[in-house]
């Protein structure tokens, strides 16, 4: 509390290399001047000059349910990806639920998913009717540790969903031999995963399908909005048919006459959401270069900080997406300094981050879906018991990570320039050197 009024006179200082030079020593936690009070980038981008025409357009036209414009995005999404068909459906929660039940997965079945992940992913598996299995998180990468899938497969065990989690690519050559070996489905959770790449291939090109979120947060914002890409026209058409109620849909044409051909449900996107899309996805390319370049840049600054350990890529990532930016914290190296206090201290310098997740493996959700009518017609009775399940499914290299280790700084973040990432090694360095006083006080 009495730090608090030296803080805002403090950061009245006259210039911002008097504060700079002084930071060192004073922690803005403590009242001290913050290394940076310049604002980070806003999120979304939108620019009324080269944005809003085709939207307007849209608008004005008194066609909003889908046609030309959803299609049009559809095919450059298509293109962009590197997948022969793309599909946009109404967010990326729902891509994955379509993607699943066109590949035939639903009630009695089992799917490997990692516990790091958003509660979509998951949420998908058991809007299927289908049984999560969770494997444990590889801490290096934060990815699905796939030294430990196979051990989880068993007779019921259908596919394997992995993530692309914070934009990083999971290791989908492994994952991909695994599921070959094992006749297993591979669906990818590539929600935050655009354009990134093994070995040149985009992420969603590796598995049966891929599955994409344009949620507002997300590197590529539409507000609202999500795609399945595929190479297979068959299933295509399936998540296209199913999409708009079942109606008969290229290979889905059904007998003729004889009307719906397919259980399916509604997942359309608006012709403006898709002109939204299409000006956003005009930036996509050059900021994920931006990002690629900010990370590994600060990834170097801030590499050689004692209990500072970023992301590791796998060595066959020719590029990421970043919608994260994740590092671990060991706070042996920061006198014992609890993770919660190192982001507030962080964020008083001008740096805001996060946590991350919390552990998906045993939230009450689950208990919820196994209490559900279908899942007690499903499963045997076994099966559903909440305490043996959390048994076989604990993850405590995922624990560890969860809730002590992971620090996150936004994607958009990154979208500016390299001495602006020196703001955030600076920062960090900073309390690192002062961690005792912080940690005192
Ligand atoms: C955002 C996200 C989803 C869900 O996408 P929505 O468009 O929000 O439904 C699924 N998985 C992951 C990993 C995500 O980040």
């Amino acid at each position: 509390m009495t730090g608090l009024g030296a803080a805002i006179t403090m950061s009245m200082a006259p210039t911002l290399l008097a504060s700079k030079s002084n930071a060192i020593e004073n922690p803005a936690i403590l009242g001290g001047n913050p290394i940076r009070t310049k604002p980070w980038p806003k999120w979304p981008i939108w620019d009324p000059e080269t944005d809003e025409k085709q939207v307007i357009e849209v608008l004005r036209s008194g066609v909003w349910s889908r046609k030309k414009v959803v299609t049009e995005f559809e095919k450059q999404w298509a293109e962009t990806i590197g997948a022969k068909r793309a599909l946009a459906v109404v967010n990326g929660t729902n891509a994955l639920i379509a993607a699943l039940v066109q590949l035939d997965i639903g009630g009695g079945d089992e799917v490997i998913v990692p516990p790091y992940t958003f509660i979509a992913t998951v949420a998908a598996v058991i809007a299927t009717g289908a049984m999560p299995v969770f494997v444990d998180t590889d801490r290096e990468t934060f990815q699905i540790d796939t030294e430990k899938i196979e051990a989880k497969i068993t007779s019921r065990t259908r596919a394997i969903l992995p993530v692309h989690i914070l934009g990083l690519p999971a290791n989908m050559p492994r994952i991909m031999e695994i599921a070959n070996k094992h006749n297993l489905i591979v669906v990818e959770d590539a929600c935050q995963a655009w354009l990134a790449e093994i070995n040149h291939k985009k992420m969603g090109t590796f598995g049966h399908a891929g599955c994409f979120s344009f949620q507002n947060s997300k590197n590529m914002a539409i507000g609202e909005g999500g795609a399945i890409v595929s190479d297979d026209d068959d299933f295509m058409d399936r998540c296209y048919s199913y999409h708009n109620y079942g109606n008969p849909y290229g290979a889905m044409i059904g007998e003729v006459g004889a009307g719906t051909v397919i259980a399916g449900t509604k997942l359309r996107i608006t012709e403006y959401q898709a002109a939204i899309g299409l000006a956003q996805l005009k930036r996509l390319e050059a900021q994920t270069v931006t990002r690629n370049e900010n990370a590994g840049y600060l990834k170097s600054q801030i590499n050689d900080i004692p209990g500072i350990i970023p992301y590791k890529l796998y060595d066959n990532v020719t590029r990421a997406a970043f919608h994260l930016f994740p590092f671990r914290y060991n706070k042996e190296e920061f006198q014992e300094m609890p993770r919660e206090k190192f982001i507030k201290a962080l964020g008083a310098e001008g740096v805001p981050c996060s946590q991350g997740y919390a552990t998906l493996n045993n939230m009450p959700y689950l208990k919820n879906a196994f209490q559900s009518k279908n899942f007690r017609k499903m499963y045997p009775k076994e099966m559903l018991d909440i305490n043996t399940y959390n048994e076989q499914n604990q993850c405590p290299e995922n624990d560890q990570l969860c809730h002590e280790e992971a620090v996150w700084l936004s994607q958009s973040m990154l979208l500016t320039k390299q001495t602006d990432m020196d703001d955030i090694a600076m920062a960090i360095e900073k309390i690192q050197k002062n961690a005792d006083k912080i940690n005192k006080a």
